[in-house]
């Protein structure tokens, strides 16, 4: 997690335990299996932002006004 702002994310998103490297959505998992859920999140999270912006966007959106927020505060 390099910035306040890209762990934002996960609060919807936990690690898989066994890679590292993938995301599992956490608002996915409610209707769906651990597998479908799992994101590829590469060096960064912007793959976890993309799959908020196009399946989640009210979280989405509500990530993105605390994003706003904590720019302002700083
Ligand atoms: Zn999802």
């Amino acid at each position: 997690m390099s910035s306040p702002f890209s762990s934002l994310v996960w609060r919807h998103f936990k690690l898989n335990p066994d890679n590292p490297t993938i995301g599992i959505c956490q608002i996915c998992l409610k209707t769906k299996t651990e597998k479908d859920s799992s994101i590829l999140r590469k060096n960064n999270t912007t793959n976890l932002w993309n799959h908020l912006e196009a399946d989640h966007y009210q979280e989405f959106s509500q990530l993105n006004l605390l994003k706003i927020n904590q720019n302002k505060l700083l």
